[in-house]
């Protein structure tokens, strides 16, 4: 089969890499490869980051208006609308995830360019009250300069946008890494720049293997920031990396979310907030409510219900409506799942559902994981402590309030969590206590424009999406205006 082929963006020009090398991107559902991405080096590096450097410093970006911005971001939005059915078919193809998921997805991605175009515009600098009488002192807030989106395979343009419209709102100029396992929509998706009228080099790819390019992109010293989505060890190393220049980072990690029922929770809803929060898209998401606390007096209901409901989930093909749970989206990632499951019967937990690669002849092509779950797990098992990333469920009992606390809390991470309780109080309660950055109350996997996101711990640095996501990528600058006629000793602080 003919691979089809997928250039980066940079300029404004479709490019191949400096070296004429490419990688071979593979169906997760086929296990064939269907696309090919430039391989890029540390000269195609060079080549984005000053493209996207000369854009941040000369032409016509640095002189349009805030307002002009967000009118770019606007009809970036008509035409993601427009080609919504493309970008979300790429995405399956590259990472195998529900058809019904991505296109959900990248339909809901206008939202973010409206939000964050009508923003742009209303980032207000003040007036500042002033205790020396022939002073004015005002505040502004202006761009960083380049910005270096890293993004990880399981939802790319989402947590794209996550990061970029917020970084060209606040006007400035950028470098997208997608991952080497998902680029394809990405490079599409840089296309539609131009044709949203962008100047060229405001928006720059470059694709390849993150241990290949990332640390020239990470290290660069005309990028003052890396806006980062993926594991937590690539994290830590992109977080090392930019403190050797003293970059300004922001980190969206992993987590090992606790998702909790309580016994006066409304237990159908509970169980399907319980599978939702991880076996939609197979576990692969940073939010996955992997540790399922049930108290004590429902742990057995609710472990069997859980365990039936899952039971029924259709895999198969990603592009077909019906399928529930697709492949996992690398080889590799299966392997590590795999390895888990083998860890947790190590270990003691008591595997009631799945724990292997599917039977059925029809799914053999692809990279399958039974939907799987433990029960009886204590949460200072391997299996309750590491974040898995894949189809897997600990469930773990709890007695009361503060054990449920205790044991949520207990883990390096602090993304998100769910409580599932009809008292009003308790469910305060909880939220107040939880050390995440998400709580979400009798419903899981809710995201949106409008509310900020972001870790506690070692889940993260930064918050994304929201107001306050666009000062993420701006700075404060202070004037001072003397008003006096003559200059005051000039040997002391004024
Ligand atoms: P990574 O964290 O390695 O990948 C995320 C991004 O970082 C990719 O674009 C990757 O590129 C890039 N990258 C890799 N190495 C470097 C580097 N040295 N400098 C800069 N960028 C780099 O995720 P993996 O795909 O390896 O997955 C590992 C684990 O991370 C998963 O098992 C899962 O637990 C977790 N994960 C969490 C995600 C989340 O949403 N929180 C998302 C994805 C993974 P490339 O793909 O080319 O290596």
């Amino acid at each position: 089969m003919e691979l089809q082929t997928f250039r980066n963006t940079v300029a404004g020009q479709e490019v191949e890499s400096a070296s004429g090398r490419w990688l071979a991107s593979a169906n997760p559902f086929t296990g064939q490869d269907w696309s090919r991405i430039p391989r890029c080096d540390s000269e195609d590096v060079e080549r984005a980051v000053m493209a996207a450097h000369s854009a941040f410093v000369s032409g016509d970006w640095p002189r349009m208006t805030a307002t002009a911005r967000g009118k770019l971001l606007r009809r970036l939005a008509d035409l993601i609308e427009r080609d919504a059915a493309k970008l979300a078919a790429l995405e399956v193809r590259d990472n195998g995830k529900l058809h019904a998921e991505m296109l959900g997805q990248v339909k809901y991605l206008p939202e973010y360019y409206h939000y964050f175009g009508g923003l742009a515009d209303k980032v207000e600098g003040s007036v500042l009250p002033s205790d020396k009488p022939d002073m004015f002192t005002y505040t502004k807030h202006e761009p960083l300069g380049v910005v270096v989106c890293i993004t990880p395979w399981n939802s790319p343009l989402l947590l794209l946008t996550w990061k970029l419209a917020a970084a060209l709102a606040a006007g400035n100029t950028v470098v997208i890494k997608p991952s080497e396992f998902t680029s394809a929509s990405t490079l599409a998706f840089a296309g539609l720049f131009r044709e949203a009228g962008f100047p060229d080099g405001v928006v720059n790819t470059v694709t390849g293997y993150g241990h290949e390019i990332g640390d020239a992109l990470v290290q660069h010293p005309k990028v003052a920031k890396i806006a980062f989505t993926g594991g937590d060890a690539t994290g830590a190393r992109v977080y090392a990396g930019a403190a050797k220049s003293l970059k300004h980072v922001a980190l969206e990690l992993g987590g090992k979310s606790p998702n909790i029922i309580f016994e006066d929770a409304v237990l159908d809803d509970a169980v399907k907030g319980a599978i939702s929060g991880i076996f939609a898209a197979s576990g692969q998401t940073c939010i996955a409510g992997s540790r399922l606390l049930v108290q004590r007096s429902v742990y057995d209901e609710v472990t069997s219900r859980v365990v039936a409901f899952a039971s029924t989930a259709r895999m198969g093909d990603p592009m077909q409506p019906d399928t529930q749970v697709g492949p996992i989206t690398t080889t590799a990632q299966r392997e590590k799942v795999l390895d888990y499951i083998r860890i947790a019967r190590d270990e003691g937990a008591r595997c009631v559902l799945g724990g292997k690669v599917p039977e059925d002849p029809s799914l053999a092509e692809g990279w399958f994981v039974e939907p799987t779950i433990f029960a009886d797990v204590s949460n200072d098992m391997r299996i309750a402590r590491e974040e898995v990333f894949g189809p897997v469920l600990s469930i773990i009992p709890f007695e009361d309030e503060a054990d449920a606390i205790r044991i949520a809390n207990d883990t390096i991470y602090g993304l998100a969590a769910g409580v599932w309780t009809q008292d009003m109080r308790r469910a305060i309660t909880m939220a107040d206590a939880l050390q995440a950055g998400t709580v979400w109350v009798n419903t899981y996997r809710a995201v949106s424009f409008l509310a900020p996101f972001g870790g506690y711990k070692q889940s993260g640095i930064g918050r994304e999406n929201g107001q306050e996501a666009i000062h993420e990528f701006m700075q404060t600058k202070c004037v001072w205006l003397s008003l006096s006629r003559g200059v005051p000793n000039p040997f002391v602080l004024r």
